[in-house]
């Protein structure tokens, strides 16, 4: 099932999201398989559960767009461990379509979570998949990309997305 994508401005983006305790489900299965689709559908590299509505610690990545199948990942409960290094590039977010801006984030980087059945794994990631763990993790503490961004970009974009709200282009 494709989900549509929650915007910012919706409050369930800026909330902590809940830890899931409940692991091998066909609940939790279901809701893998439902975020993969949503986020190949939208075209994006990473989704996190607050972006169709469901606040948990729940992530998925695929920085090869569908086109490798053993690159898809899935974050439960992720947690940012370890982090080297800088990198500073062009970053988007599915829950704000349209715009992009350069943010610079650690170069190299350390999650540890579950995987479906519960199990604790850690993994590294450089470039892309570093800043896809970060921007992820970051989701799932209520945090969005752009409070990485200067306060004077930061309130630009704020200030375009309520023009558009407005103009009942942006629900
Ligand atoms: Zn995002």
């Amino acid at each position: 099932m494709i989900y549509p994508i929650v915007k910012y401005g919706q409050p369930v983006l800026e909330q902590k999201a809940e830890t899931i305790t409940e692991f091998d489900t066909a609940e939790l299965r279901k809701l893998v398989e439902d975020m993969f689709e949503s986020m190949y559908a939208a075209r994006g590299v990473g989704l996190a559960a607050p972006q169709i509505g469901v606040g948990k610690r729940l992530a998925v990545i695929d920085i090869s767009n569908g086109e490798e199948p053993e690159k898809k990942l899935v974050l439960i409960n992720p947690e940012v461990i370890a982090k080297e290094g800088t990198q500073t590039g062009e970053e988007g977010c599915l829950s704000l379509p349209t715009f992009r801006e350069t943010v610079t984030r650690p170069k190299t980087v350390t999650v540890r979570a579950q995987d479906v059945e519960g199990k604790t794994f850690e993994m590294t990631g450089e470039d892309l998949l570093a800043r896809a763990f970060l921007h992820e993790t970051d989701h799932l503490n209520g945090r969005l990309y752009i409070t990485h961004i200067s306060p004077l970009k930061r309130d630009l974009i704020r200030r375009k997305i309520r023009k558009l709200q407005k103009a009942n282009e942006w629900s």
